[in-house]
């Protein structure tokens, strides 16, 4: 069995890590990994290559830096040329990027099947880029590997189940990921920080391409400073966010980080702030509190289970909150995302199907 494996944006190296491992435990399965190049230099992707032994890109197609109508389209343009040449069995895409859809495209349109990994997400707003990403691509796969029994639900409340697509909830490959490589955190990891600190993400377009939200996220961050260190890898956007309006940071921002590096940070913190999906979650495996600088997210048995806050991007709010938490002892023992196996589970069934259907 031939896959084809499409990534572009960091957390989708994560992800593919982990299911990466699972396929090389099978000596008839053949993976060929296309990067699209939607993150592309050494600490937005090559970094995560290289610690987390993901196997040899075979096409890197070095699209990036482009509106998301350009990206998109040179992507699929790109990606059926490779499926053309590879002749795939299944194309394996991941989560809710340009690279995301682009894959799943292309190969829907060559009749290639394609499985999406973390399929059934949802925020329910639809003028978010990821949104667009993950609805359309779930509507054109063939299975649809969920990482929870929300994300299943959505599937079957916008009608999924008189289609003929496979759904199945597996878990999350992200515990995979964490389970696996925080065993090598002690030899890996570089980062040093010394005392309490709070862990900062913001990267979200919602955030970042509103000055006014953003500015109220810098003045909470600000105000926070003056009792934790703050500790915040910047992405790219957020770094020209800040350069192109010389938004004045009253703590120094770090570059952004390797895979073993973050899971030091987020174990070590007092508790994450972000607008990311993937920290939401790993803060979660943590047993650490987390503060969403969202109006909504796709994580929703965090906030049911209490242990995830959205506060949208109002400083007043976030400051409420991390008063709030910070006082809490984490308290959550349930397993919402599967048992550390959903990447198996994933190339398991790709076999049945191939073999049986
Ligand atoms: N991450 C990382 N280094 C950083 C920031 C994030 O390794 O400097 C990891 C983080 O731990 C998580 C993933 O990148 O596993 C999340 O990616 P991101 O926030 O970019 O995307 P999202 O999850 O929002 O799609």
């Amino acid at each position: 069995m031939k896959i084809l494996t499409i990534v572009g944006a960091r957390p989708q190296f994560i992800k593919a890590a982990a299911v990466s491992r699972a396929i090389n435990e099978y000596d008839d399965i053949h993976e060929v990994i296309v990067h699209t190049g939607q993150h592309f230099d050494e600490s937005m992707s090559d970094v995560f290559f290289r610690e987390m032994s993901i196997p040899d890109v075979k096409y890197n197609l070095k699209i990036n830096g482009l509106t998301h109508g350009a990206m998109t389209g040179q992507m699929l343009e790109k990606i059926e040329e490779v499926i053309l040449n590879e002749k795939p069995d299944w194309v394996l895409v991941y989560g809710d990027t340009n690279s995301t859809l682009a894959g799943a495209l292309a190969a829907s349109k060559l009749h290639v099947k394609v499985a999406h990994v973390e399929a059934g997400l949802r925020s329910f707003n639809m003028r978010m880029p990821e949104e667009q990403n993950r609805v359309l691509t779930d509507r054109i796969s063939s299975v649809l590997f969920c990482p929870t029994e929300n994300a299943v639900e959505n599937l079957k409340s916008e009608g999924f189940e008189s289609l003929s697509v496979k759904i199945k909830n597996v878990g999350d490959v992200m515990f995979d990921a964490t389970r696996f490589y925080e065993k090598s955190i002690g030899d890996k990891a570089r980062v040093e920080i010394d005392g309490k600190y709070l862990l900062v993400t913001c990267h979200r377009a919602e955030n970042t391409d509103n000055l006014d939200r953003f500015k109220e996220i810098i003045l909470a961050l600000n105000e926070l400073s003056k009792k934790y260190k703050i500790v915040f890898p910047l992405h790219p956007r957020t770094k020209k966010v800040i350069e192109n309006n010389k938004i004045k940071l009253d703590f120094k921002p770090i570059e952004p980080v390797g895979y073993f590096d973050m899971l030091k940070l987020i174990k070590n913190s007092e508790f994450v702030m972000t607008d990311s999906g993937g920290l939401q979650k790993e803060a979660y495996f943590h047993q650490k509190y987390c503060l969403t600088m969202r109006d909504e997210t796709e994580w929703v048995e965090l906030i049911e289970n209490k242990v995830n806050v959205l506060t949208g991007a109002c400083s007043k709010k976030i400051l409420q909150e991390a008063r709030r938490i910070s006082n809490l002892k984490f308290n959550s023992s349930t397993d919402l995302y599967g048992d550390g196996n959903s990447a198996d589970l994933i190339i398991k069934s790709l076999i049945n199907l191939q073999n049986y259907e």
